[in-house]
């Protein structure tokens, strides 16, 4: 059933090697009731292990159902442990959050038993080691006893071949150890039972057999295999691992099942955490609202302010680019001489000759007013959509007449008061002698530059068509 070969187990730590075990050689029956007695540190938990499958061997070989371990893979240690043993740990090991039923329970959420069974078979386990009425009970308001008798309800709801035991009595009192005892006993009936011990007598009692640990070495077996027994072992042996059995498995429902009632158990916890998580959550709201809702105020400000700036096109334009060209180069070239002499700079000189060569181009705003006209009675047409109002200056002044402070009858008109103020500014200009040729100053007045300013300033000003009900100005 099961066998250790030559079994030697080491721990390497920084600076030296222990030697748990030494080279162990055991072989158990499938029904017997074990009783390893050593003193501490002889290696008894470390065999435990190395048979539950929770430690791995340095050398020799453990036989599981006469099958070698040796090729065993992660998967199929798991299998093993799940399948084929229960411990029973002198601890207890129960999770405090859990009920009883719900501590017994767990060890069957990974065989892939559903929900109805695993509670059915948990109670009957639970039922065999007499707490039946004590389902719904949490493990602290047990006994030590009665928890220890969780423990092995726990480790035998799986039907294991195998039930490990350390020390499972070593925290009780003498009675409650007779009735953990007594249970251990009545389970071996069936199984193989392998319990580590400190108490003689216990083990004297109820064990079948009993082995003699010492230093890592086996000091003496009460009731070895027979010869014929080792030998009918030998004939079994199986050359290659059986890779057949039943994987552990755990449902996805079971997990979340057992993540929600770990969260409830920790209210406190939860509750905390999902405060201050929410704290930080509001506050990257709240900092995205705000500078999205500023990103909106400044595009309606953007658009608000923007549109009461018209889009003008009038029947001559001007090409500006040469003139502010000009203006970039004064600033760029102005230093870039050699710091030997005083350089001329003519700025104002090269102004006003750029700007004298602005150019005047005729617009066909005949052609253009017909496509407006048309493109803006076009549902959903783009000028349509993104165009308030068009408004058409016609080249009339109004001639409005009124009276000055002196009583005198003037014309209401910017232009002819521009054209006044220019020309007594060149005056001086050219009085004061700096650096103008007198054809660019004469050409002032007649350059299509200022007559645009000029016309462009007018004093009267035709008003939008109004806006319709339910438009925005912002279309
Ligand atoms: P027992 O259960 O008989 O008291 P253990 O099997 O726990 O003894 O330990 C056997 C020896 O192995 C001891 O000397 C112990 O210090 C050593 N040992 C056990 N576990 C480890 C480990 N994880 N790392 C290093 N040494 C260990
Ligand atoms: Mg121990």
């Amino acid at each position: 059933m099961l066998r250790l070969k030559n079994i030697k187990k080491n721990y390497v730590m920084a600076d030296n090697t222990v030697e748990a075990l030494k080279g162990v050689d055991i072989s158990f029956r499938k029904n017997e009731f074990v009783s390893i007695l050593g003193p501490s540190g002889c290696g008894k938990t470390t065999l435990l292990n190395i048979i539950g499958g929770l430690d791995k061997y340095t050398s020799g070989d453990l036989l599981i159902k006469n099958v070698s371990t040796k090729e065993y893979n992660d998967r199929d240690w798991d299998t093993y442990r799940n399948h084929s043993i229960g411990f029973v740990f002198q601890s207890y090991n129960l999770i405090p959050h859990q009920t009883v039923l719900g501590n017994v329970e767990i060890a069957l959420t990974l065989s892939g038993v559903s929900k109805h069974e695993r509670k059915e078979r948990a109670i009957k386990a639970l039922q065999e080691v007499g707490l039946g009425d004590q389902i719904y009970k949490r493990p602290n308001a047990l006994s030590g006893g009665q928890m220890q008798r969780v423990a092995i309800a726990r480790a035998l709801v799986n039907n294991p071949d195998i039930i490990l035991a350390d020390e499972p009595t070593g925290a009780l009192d003498t009675v409650t150890s007779v009735q953990v005892m007594e249970i251990l006993k009545e389970v071996s009936k069936n199984r193989l039972v392998i319990m580590v011990t400190h108490n003689p007598e216990l083990a004297e009692k109820y064990s079948t057999r009993i082995i003699k640990m010492l230093d890592g070495n086996i000091l003496s077996d009460s009731n070895p295999l027979t010869k014929e027994e080792e030998q009918e072992l030998e004939k079994q042996e199986k050359p290659v691992k059986n890779k057949k059995e039943k994987k552990p498995t755990m449902s996805f429902f079971t997990a979340f099942k057992l993540s929600l009632r770990n969260l409830f158990t920790k209210k406190g916890r939860t509750i905390l955490t999902s405060f201050a998580g929410s704290i930080g959550i509001i506050g990257i709201a709240l900092i995205l609202s705000v500078s999205k809702g500023m990103t909106t105020y400044i595009n309606q400000v953007q658009e608000t302010t923007l549109s009461s700036y018209p889009i003008t096109l009038e029947s001559t334009t001007i090409d500006l680019s040469e003139l502010i060209a000009s203006m970039m180069n004064q600033g760029e070239n102005g230093n870039q001489h050699e710091n030997d002499a005083i350089y001329k700079d003519p700025i104002i000189a090269e102004l006003v000759t750029a700007l004298s060569k602005v150019e005047a181009n005729e617009n066909d705003l005949k052609a253009f007013k017909k496509y407006l006209e048309e493109q803006m009675t076009l549902d959903g047409s783009a000028l349509n959509m993104s165009v308030s109002g068009v408004q058409y200056t016609y080249n009339m002044n109004l001639a409005i007449y009124t009276k000055n402070i002196d009583g005198d009858i003037i014309k209401s008109d910017i232009n002819e008061l521009m054209q006044d103020m220019i020309a007594d500014f060149m005056m001086q200009v050219s009085a004061n002698g700096s650096g103008f040729d007198s054809s660019a100053s004469s050409s002032m007045t007649s350059n299509p530059m200022m007559s645009m300013m000029m016309t462009g300033t007018k004093l009267w000003q035709e008003l939008l068509p109004g806006v319709k009900e339910g438009e925005t100005i912002n279309k």
